[in-house]
């Protein structure tokens, strides 16, 4: 066995004990996950894939379709567009908080559900349009064709209100600028995608490795998107644990509410993690604890000897 699938083993075995949190109840698919579920997985620069445990699972992406769908959009628009009307300040406040900026109207980040409505409106076309370019970029990131799952994309329909009227509270103050129920459809449509741990690790490595994807050597996005999308997920990517993760863990990563996670140690690898369980604050708890073990082990801290 080699030395980081070893390594990886060790972390999963580890942090595989830790039995604290509750499955989200946020969907009904949600709910019925498998507490016991636990997948990490490892990519590279030189695209090597490491995986430990349930690192084939499937599971919808949720909350961490966000960061790849601001890199589409500021792909397509470039940065001094995106930020007239999407902030990029950590907001401190719950991820579907009903709370804008005052005088622009703007959300406070892309990473929170108003700023993620937000972005995927900015992305040019008309709905179909728009869903087309985001499942192909977010394909692209994990290197194979991502499928939707229709009934959890129903279930967020039908309960999506408070998405709703987010989307109808930016649009009156002027932040979102397209069809309100085609960017909410088309929000519910990316978080729905079906990915895995090695997904997301390969996502995060796309990432870290400057829009390249080091598995398939496609240049996904430009690497100046690249390192945008890093500085917001570093500020903003795990709802209110964002400074202590950066103080434990000390690389790029988002959460979402499935249970999954998606990091990146920019030039080093990528990770992906998912086990169903959460804390308080919304985030997996055995994928945080992998990472933070991960981090030391591997010295990944951005700050470490400097
Ligand atoms: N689909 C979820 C929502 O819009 C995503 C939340 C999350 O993963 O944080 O509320």
């Amino acid at each position: 066995m080699d030395l980081v699938t070893s390594e990886l083993a060790q972390i999963h075995q580890g942090a595989a004990q830790i039995r604290d949190g509750e499955v989200s109840t946020y969907l009904p698919q949600l709910a019925a996950a498998d507490p016991e579920l636990f997948g990490l997985a490892v990519v590279s620069m030189a695209g090597n894939v490491y995986r430990a445990g349930d690192a084939a699972a499937p599971f919808t992406i949720q909350s961490v379709s966000k960061p790849f769908v601001f890199a589409l959009t500021l792909a397509e628009l470039g940065l001094d567009t995106v930020l007239r009307n999407v902030g990029a300040e950590p907001s401190g406040e719950a991820f579907n908080a009903i709370s804008l900026e005052v005088g622009t109207g703007r959300p406070d980040n892309p990473m929170v559900n108003a700023g993620a409505i937000v972005t995927s409106s900015l992305v040019p076309g008309d709905r179909e349009e728009k869903w087309g370019r985001i499942r192909h970029t977010l394909s692209a990131f994990a290197g194979r064709t991502l499928e939707m799952d229709e009934d959890v994309c129903a279930t967020e329909r039908a309960g999506g209100d408070r998405n709703r009227a987010l989307a109808y509270l930016m649009r009156s103050a002027g932040s979102l600028v397209s069809d309100a129920d085609d960017a909410v459809e088309v929000y519910f449509r990316q978080c729905s995608l079906v990915v895995d741990c090695v997904d997301l690790a390969v996502m995060a490595a796309t990432l870290g490795n400057g829009g390249v994807n080091p598995c398939t050597g496609v240049q996904v996005v430009p690497g100046l998107v690249a390192e945008h999308v890093l500085t917001v997920m570093a500020t903003c990517g795990m709802y209110d644990y964002a400074g202590e993760w950066m103080l434990r863990v000390g690389f790029p990563a988002k959460s979402g509410i499935s249970g999954c996670l998606t990091a990146s140690s920019p030039a080093q690898l990528g990770l992906g993690a998912y086990s169903p369980r959460l804390d308080h604050r919304g985030n997996a708890v055995r994928p945080v604890a992998a990472a933070r073990e991960l981090s030391q082990r591997f010295d990944l801290h951005l700050m470490h000897d400097l």
